[in-house]
């Protein structure tokens, strides 16, 4: 029997190591039949990048900062030469805030550090979809990472938070903008997993901790988890579904207020 993403290729942006949310996904598409082009950020992380692209059977590994358009561009010049100007699908897994403004208050934020958080985290995923969506047939399918901070207040997520809820709204906006077409676009919030980004915020450790306490699953969850949302929501499984935030955070989302055992303990 046919995989469920056999024969179908897309692009994976944000592996910087064995840690990262857009490995777990890969590596669950990847064991659905997909083939897979990857992009690193920086010489440093391509290093560790093209070994794990090899190990999924890649060997299309671009390098893209997407801070610089021409080499968003560049990647989808690439990827053309390559699959003949088609695409299938789209995981866009890239954030980035100064760690300094990762911890106090939001109402400190710089405004040189919200436009660059703003652009890296929020409206590359625009720039990205809107190519992606120009190589599409309808059943393309896009996922971006989200957390929840963009709803309610956590300490030191701050302009992360508002980034966030920016692209959440993306999701709405590029779903309605490419429905037409048959292509959805959807977004996963998860709930905390101890990678590079996710140590950028301050108290990182207690928050990990505090989820997995309150959590209604008692525990955080894995990449791999993260990966079989991906899977469906990047596969017909999903064929009804798109502009959605699917959380996938052992169900922390639900909780209003931690456990008093856990408080008294
Ligand atoms: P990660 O550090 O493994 O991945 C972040 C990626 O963003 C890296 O690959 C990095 O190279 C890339 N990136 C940053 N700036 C870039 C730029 N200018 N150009 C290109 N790439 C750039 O961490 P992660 O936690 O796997 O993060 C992936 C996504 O998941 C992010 O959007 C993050 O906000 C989101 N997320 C993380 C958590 C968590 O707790 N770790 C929870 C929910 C959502």
């Amino acid at each position: 029997m046919d995989k469920l993403l056999s024969g179908r290729r897309g692009l994976v942006m944000g592996v910087a190591n064995d840690h990262s949310i857009a490995w777990g996904i890969a590596k669950t598409l990847a064991q659905h039949g997909a083939e897979l082009a990857f992009t690193y950020q920086g010489e440093a992380l391509g290093k560790r990048v093209v070994p794990l692209a090899r190990s999924v059977g890649s060997d299309l590994v671009l390098p893209c900062d997407v801070e610089d358009l021409a080499s968003v561009d560049a990647v989808f010049a690439a990827l053309d030469e390559a699959w003949g100007g088609s695409l299938d699908f789209l995981v866009h897994a890239i954030a980035f805030s100064d760690k300094n403004e990762l911890k106090g208050r939001y109402a400190d934020t710089t405004r040189e550090n919200f436009s660059r958080t703003l652009l890296i985290s929020c409206f590359s995923f625009t720039e990205i979809a809107k190519r992606a969506a120009e190589r599409m047939q309808a059943g393309g399918a896009m996922v971006t990472l989200t957390y929840g901070g963009s709803m309610r207040v956590m300490p030191n997520y701050n302009v992360m938070g508002v980034a966030k809820a920016a692209l959440e709204a993306s999701v709405r906006y590029l779903a309605g903008d490419f429905g037409p077409q048959g292509i959805r676009v959807n977004a996963i919030s998860a709930g905390p997993v101890r990678t590079l980004a996710g140590a950028g915020v301050a108290d990182a450790r207690f928050m990990y901790n505090f989820q997995r306490a309150n959590a209604p699953l008692r525990r955080t969850v894995t990449i791999e988890e993260i990966g079989g949302s991906a899977l469906y929501l990047l596969s017909p499984l999903s064929g009804g579904v798109t502009g959605e935030i699917h959380y996938v955070d052992s169900g922390y989302n639900i909780i209003s207020m931690p456990r008093p055992d856990v408080l008294k303990a």
